[in-house]
């Protein structure tokens, strides 16, 4: 069996704030050992089910994040930005089931730690064929395209909820109870990653009846800025439909091409962002 993981940090237990998610911050060197943790305990988990190759991307931030001496060695890691497919980047090969870990709430959530949609600085709110869509359920649309169903998610219980929502037959396992966007009661992180194992185990042994995420294309998708100058920016993207001072369209043909156009429109956004 071919596991594929995904692993963010703003979901993982303990985590709150951006001290801890930024390779800046004071506290980051502490959190990216707990994001390895919860990354290996799903990776644990996906051995003990059955899995014979594991990939494992780096899914947060500038990708650099895990501590791979900590890691188990019979898995292969992704690392850096930037990718194609981004948090899901070698998605496009086969694999059995994908498993995404340390997820969090998709911007505009109430109690959800950390909560944005890919890029929180130019980023309001993505919707996909009119319903909001968070990173899982993105990051599932790309992968549902490729075949491969989403098995697990992990974050706090706002970000489970929200991916029950999408994926009906996915487990999760929330790790922490968001009560602000920077305030949490969390799991410790060796509780976290008991229940991460047994969540990755379940998952991986429920592969073969989980249904990928695949709607009809096309795919509309529409996002809204954070400023009209930012929305001025994605217009550069050819195809690119202005509907509103703050907001965009485009009808995707496919996911890949949703995602990319989304992470394009990021980029562009951003850097209207004076210096
Ligand atoms: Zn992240």
């Amino acid at each position: 069996m071919k596991v594929y993981i995904s692993v963010d940090m703003e979901g993982c237990a303990g985590i709150v704030h951006v001290d801890q998610t930024r390779r800046t911050g004071h506290d980051y060197a502490t959190a990216r050992l707990w994001m390895t943790g919860e990354a290996s305990a799903a990776v644990a988990g996906a051995y003990d089910a059955g899995a014979t190759r594991v990939l494992v991307n780096d899914s947060h931030g500038d990708m650099r994040n895990l501590v791979l001496e900590e890691m188990d060695r019979r898995i292969e890691v992704l690392s850096g930005d930037l990718k194609p497919r981004s948090m899901v980047q070698g998605i496009e090969e086969k694999w059995d089931v994908a498993l995404f870990v340390g997820y969090h709430a998709g911007a505009g959530s109430r109690a959800g730690i950390l909560d944005h949609t890919y890029y929180g600085r130019v980023v309001s709110d993505v919707r996909v064929g009119g319903k909001r869509y968070n990173e899982t359920a993105l990051n599932a649309l790309v992968c549902g395209t490729d075949g491969t169903p989403v098995g697990l998610v992990t974050g706090d219980e706002t970000t489970c909820a929200q991916a029950r929502e999408v994926l009906p037959d996915v487990e999760t396992v929330a790790v922490k109870s968001a009560v602000t966007r920077y305030a949490a009661r969390s799991l410790h992180p060796e509780e976290a990653r008991k229940r991460i194992r047994e969540g990755a185990a379940r998952a991986c042994k429920k592969a073969a009846s989980l249904t990928p995420l695949r709607p009809k294309p096309p795919l509309r998708l529409e996002v809204d800025l954070l400023a009209t100058a930012m929305a001025d920016a994605c217009e550069l993207v050819p195809s690119t439909e202005r509907v509103s001072g703050y907001g965009v369209r485009y009808e995707a043909p496919d996911a890949e091409t949703l995602l990319k156009v989304l992470q394009a429109w990021t980029v562009l956004a951003a850097s209207t962002i004076p210096a």
